[in-house]
């Protein structure tokens, strides 16, 4: 889901064994910190082992002093953190009671932005357990999970019918979603949790509709025909272009 890591622990075990940071490292550093503090290393361990990690990131250019500042903070901060368990959500069940009152909004616009806003509440919850159930994620991130072009009036008429709690809608709004549920009857399964697929499994329910999710990338597409495809469609052009390669390749051997 944009906005939220729900899978920390496949993130933080890949860093550390492909020995490489995608992006802004500081993020990947914090989990690497918690991953060492939840296995009750002594903050100076953990210091010598990020320091190492970083070393072999950075090699030549690794600016010892410049680095040593920054993960004697980032440990500073970390190791006051109420648990140091590194998050990894597999799945999100969505309960009868749940579905039905989405259901009954009976606009499938508001139906979409309504089943996102309850996984990112359900998400927030595992990660936060003792929160009261607000979530604050840009509306930009929320509008894209949904499938919809962005319209804060959306927003505005689940406000007005009380199925979301907040004072106002600006880009990022803490709202707290009235419809979630501790417990009930499981009705769907959300499983693929990554960007932009749990909305899938509404259309999927709601419509019908058929997804499969890629043998490469492991994103979900629809399956338009009966014949299944493996591949979605951006992977699937990458396949076409590297076997037109391989042609071109051949035929210039060949001559
Ligand atoms: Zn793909």
């Amino acid at each position: 889901m944009l906005g939220l890591i729900v899978n920390e622990k496949i993130i933080c075990e890949k860093a550390l064994a492909d020995k490489y940071i995608e992006g802004k490292p500081m993020k990947i550093i914090r989990l690497i910190i918690k991953k060492y503090l939840n296995e009750k290393l002594t903050k100076e361990q953990v210091f010598e082992k990020v320091d190492n990690f970083m070393k072999e990131i950075y090699k030549d250019k690794y600016n010892k002093s410049y680095w040593k500042k920054v993960i004697s903070d980032s440990i500073n901060t970390v190791s006051k953190y109420n648990n140091y368990n590194l998050i990894n959500i597999e799945k999100i069940d969505i309960y009868k009671e749940e579905l039905d009152i989405i259901e009954s909004l009976n606009d499938i616009r508001l139906e979409k932005l309504a089943f996102v806003l309850l996984i990112y509440a359900k998400i927030n919850k595992i990660i936060n357990p003792t929160s009261d159930g607000r979530i604050n994620i840009n509306l930009a991130y929320i509008f894209k999970e949904s499938k919809l072009v962005s319209d804060k009036k959306l927003l505005h008429k689940l406000v007005d019918i009380q199925y979301i709690l907040t004072s106002k809608i600006c880009d990022s709004t803490t709202m707290k979603i009235n419809y979630i549920n501790e417990e009930g009857e499981v009705r769907l399964t959300v499983f693929n949790l990554n960007d932009l697929n749990p909305i899938t499994y509404y259309l999927e329910y709601k419509l019908n509709e058929t997804y499969n999710n890629c043998e490469i990338c492991a994103s979900r597409f629809k399956q338009k025909s009966k014949k299944p495809r493996k591949y979605c469609n951006k992977c699937a052009k990458e396949i076409d272009k590297e076997k037109a390669k391989e042609r071109m390749k051949n035929i210039r051997n060949f001559q």
